[in-house]
């Protein structure tokens, strides 16, 4: 995530996410499930601006640069005026934000886009409105708004991240990965993609995996590429199994979905084969594709 201060207004670029490895390991008592994953943040991000307000309103404007027609949600329904509101109870400051949000990362695509947001409002604001909240704190607000929101608060490069995905691991060596990133024309929610899951018998583990990335032995880790949603989201959405077929024709080190779907991604051997493989696949009418790198 990165914050920069022009004047009065603070802007924030949300960083989407990729889960490399995604194990389901259990189906907890309060209807969440235990999971071990791989997350890495990677340069496609969302825009925002905050100002402040001279009243208590928090006010939101969205601008779309998704390119289809799905609205951005606004209002209660949005995960940045839910994250403001939670942050003016729980501190009760009674200042208020006028914010922009210019969205480009495609929604219910498990790239956490929502989740990306509130991070950048909980943590914009916390500054803005001079807070000075502990970080075990913005984490507890974050867990309280969604399970990925934590990983984006802590602002770290990779993780591997346990419980429902609050429990935050950081990999503290870089990992300087390239990829393709597209989704089919439809989404599919989180909620929807976790309930027909499968809980893994023989869970694996996420380490091997992380070993050889930072190793930097693509070919070896593309073995441990692994999402236990995948085979759930092939079934819910015939469009996922053709997305990955397409990435399998092109050059790629080898392919996956990321989170609950419908994203998927190759992971590619260099930026430059990442953006020549996302041109030929735009020109063949994939509807959503675009060039990423790992990124803070
Ligand atoms: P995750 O990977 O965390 O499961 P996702 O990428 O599948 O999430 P999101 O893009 O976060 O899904 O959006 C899920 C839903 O949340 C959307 O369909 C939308 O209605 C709602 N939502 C609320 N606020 C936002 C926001 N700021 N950006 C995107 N979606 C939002």
């Amino acid at each position: 995530m990165l914050i920069r201060q022009d004047g009065t207004a603070l802007w924030v670029h949300a960083p989407a996410k990729l889960n490399l490895f995604l194990e389901v390991l259990g189906k907890r008592a309060d209807g969440f499930h235990e999971l071990e994953t791989l997350m890495v943040a990677i340069s496609l991000h969302d825009t925002l601006s905050f100002t402040e307000e001279p009243t208590p309103a928090i006010r939101l404007h969205c601008h779309s640069r998704l390119g289809s027609a799905e609205a951005v949600p606004t209002g209660d329904g949005n995960l940045v005026v839910r994250a403001a509101k939670l942050l003016q109870q729980y501190s009760g400051t009674s200042r208020g934000v006028s914010i922009h949000l210019w969205k480009r990362i495609p929604m219910a695509a498990g790239l956490a886009g929502g989740s990306t947001d509130a991070a950048a409002a909980l943590v914009a604001l916390d500054r803005l409105w001079e807070l000075g909240l502990a970080p075990e704190e913005l984490l507890s607000l974050a867990a309280q708004l969604g399970s990925d929101v934590a990983f984006f608060v802590r602002r770290v490069p990779a993780a591997i991240c346990r419980g429902r995905g609050e429990k935050i691991q950081e990999v503290d060596r870089p990992l300087e990965l390239s990829f393709v990133v597209a989704r089919p024309a439809s989404g599919l929610s989180t909620a929807e993609g976790f309930r027909h899951c499968r809980v893994s018998s023989r869970p694996r583990s996420v380490r091997p995996l992380v070993e050889l990335l930072i190793d930097g032995r693509l070919k070896a880790a593309s073995r441990c590429l692994h999402n236990s949603l995948q085979e759930t989201a092939t079934q819910l959405n015939p469009e996922v199994t053709d997305l990955i077929t397409r990435l399998d024709g092109q050059p790629v080190v080898a392919s996956a979905m990321t989170g609950s779907g419908t994203a998927c991604f190759g992971l590619c051997g260099t930026p430059r084969l990442a953006g020549r493989i996302a041109r030929g696949l735009r020109g063949s009418g994939v509807p959503w594709v675009t060039a990423v790198q790992t990124r803070a």
